[in-house]
């Protein structure tokens, strides 16, 4: 399988450091609000990168974690804690605030039909962090002012690789806002551990530590968790393209200096999905949640299917029009997996292992740095095939479950229209073939008012479950 390091910036084989087993870890959700669908773009493509490791014989031990600690308004030190402002927008503890999302991003999850992760909420792991931060103290990475204890950028000289940026390019550029702390001794230099002074005096969530009272930042709990749930180098990070510059660059550092080993061996990171041309945002205030999808009527997994039609390293608009299209997308592949109850249709007896050969291209295309549009176009070819040909209905629900183990549509798990519904379709049938045309009519009328709708080809009546109309259509 290739994918596309940024390390490296090449497309690279994919090569675990064990035979059988992937260690892959991704940056989860900050949860002092709901996810927005541009995150859970970037966890569908945790979710398929996982789902073809697998397909390839590689268990994958994949742990994501939790920001409920609690984190800074912005990629800096700079700013308002976001689960405090969550908090007090909502007249609740920052703990009920940081429980309510993490429930809600699971089902979530369930939604879009992700494998669940195992799951690591930073406050967890505050004994992990506290020791990283002694063992960086201790080698000389770390400095402590009265502020904070801040992670020295110049003592490590790999530090920025992942960008490629020098550290004097960066100081250029450092904005202006960035934290004041005049004892911080470069720009770039960022916080290990925040105390509890100035304007974090009354931070809600703080721990004691062999400094004193305060609280982890932001970076340090990815690399506290690789390092205590999957040892380090893992084989895989992952995050959303947005954490290269500052959260990913940062633990690496920490992990390097800490540990003297690299955090990973392969970086994957997506495109974000955009509105109205601008990076979907939480702090931007420009999101929408999958609610806001479903409250339109539209099904959780036609979201997913409009992110599996672009690749993950170019950006994505949403519209609502393109979220229409995908289910309609959608509705076609769910219409073809039902031909699998319509047993008349089962006779086409094939030479040739279309299923197979099917198969086998979708992931030659999902080996190829997850080309998920060119695979779902080798689908789609078949479920075209299908209506020139017919189905072999045998063949298909197998084929569905490996289709499913890939793309997670649900297409192999759907129910059958049942004895009544099949039994009017053979009397319309009968109807039809005796020219009885006012009793088929009435029969359709009737198929139709419970959501089927039929369809005469040559291999006889096909049904077919009718769109839903979504309010306001
Ligand atoms: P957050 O909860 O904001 O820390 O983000 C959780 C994950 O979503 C991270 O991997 C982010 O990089 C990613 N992310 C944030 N915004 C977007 C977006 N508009 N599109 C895709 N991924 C995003
Ligand atoms: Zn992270």
């Amino acid at each position: 399988m290739k994918i596309y390091n940024t390390l490296t910036r090449k497309n690279e084989e994919f090569k675990a450091l064990l035979d059988k087993a992937v260690t892959f870890y991704s940056c989860g959700p900050t949860v002092y609000d709901h996810q927005t669908i541009g995150n859970l773009r970037t966890y569908v493509l945790y979710d398929t990168l996982r789902r073809v490791l697998e397909a390839e014989g590689l268990e994958v031990k994949h742990v994501m974690n939790i920001t409920d600690v609690g984190h800074l308004t912005s990629d800096g030190d700079e700013g308002e804690d976001k689960l405090e402002k969550g908090a007090k927008s909502s007249g609740k503890t920052v703990w009920e605030v940081a429980g309510e999302n993490t429930e809600e991003f699971k089902r979530n999850l369930e939604q879009l039909n992700v494998s669940l992760p195992r799951l690591a909420k930073a406050t967890d792991f505050i004994e992990q962090q506290i020791a990283m931060v002694q063992t960086l103290l201790d080698k000389g990475f770390a400095y402590q002012t009265d502020q904070a204890i801040y992670f020295d950028v110049s003592k490590l000289d790999s530090y920025g690789r992942l960008t490629g940026q020098k550290l004097t390019d960066k100081e250029v550029g450092a904005r202006a806002e960035v934290v004041v702390d005049e004892n911080k001794r470069h720009p770039q230099d960022f916080a290990l551990w925040f105390f509890l002074v100035g304007r974090f005096a009354n931070h809600e969530m703080n721990w004691a530590s062999p400094w004193g009272q305060g609280f982890p930042g932001w970076h340090l709990e990815c690399s506290a968790i690789v390092h205590s749930t999957l040892g380090d180098p893992i084989d895989i990070h992952s995050g959303a393209v947005d954490l290269i510059g500052t959260h990913h660059t940062n633990e690496m550092a920490q992990t390097e200096a800490a540990y003297g080993n690299s955090l990973a061996n392969y970086w994957v990171h997506g495109e974000h999905l955009l509105v109205d041309g601008r990076r979907m945002g939480k702090s931007l205030g420009n999101f929408y949640t999958i609610k806001d999808v479903t409250d339109k009527g539209y099904e959780p997994l036609s979201l997913r299917l409009l992110y599996l039609q672009a690749h993950y390293r170019t950006q994505l608009n949403f519209t609502w029009r393109a979220l229409s299209a995908a289910e309609a997308h959608l509705k076609n592949l769910q219409a073809w997996a039902d031909l699998k109850f319509q047993s008349h249709l089962g006779h086409k007896n094939r030479a040739a292992d279309v299923y197979g050969w099917a198969l086998d291209k979708i992931k030659v295309e999902l080996n190829n740095d997850l080309n998920t549009p060119q695979a779902l176009s080798e689908l789609s070819k078949l479920v075209a095939l299908a209506e020139h040909e017919g189905v072999d209905t045998q063949k298909l629900q197998p084929f569905l479950e490996q289709i499913d183990r890939l793309f997670g549509l649900r297409l192999a798990g759907r129910q059958d229209i049942g004895e009544v519904a099949k039994s009017l379709i053979a009397q319309r049938e009968s109807a039809r073939l005796t020219k009885d045309w006012v009793k088929a009519d009435q029969l359709r009328r009737q198929l139709s008012d419970q959501g089927i709708e039929i369809n005469d080809t040559e291999h006889g009546p096909i049904w077919s479950r009718s769109a839903r109309q979504r309010p306001g259509e």
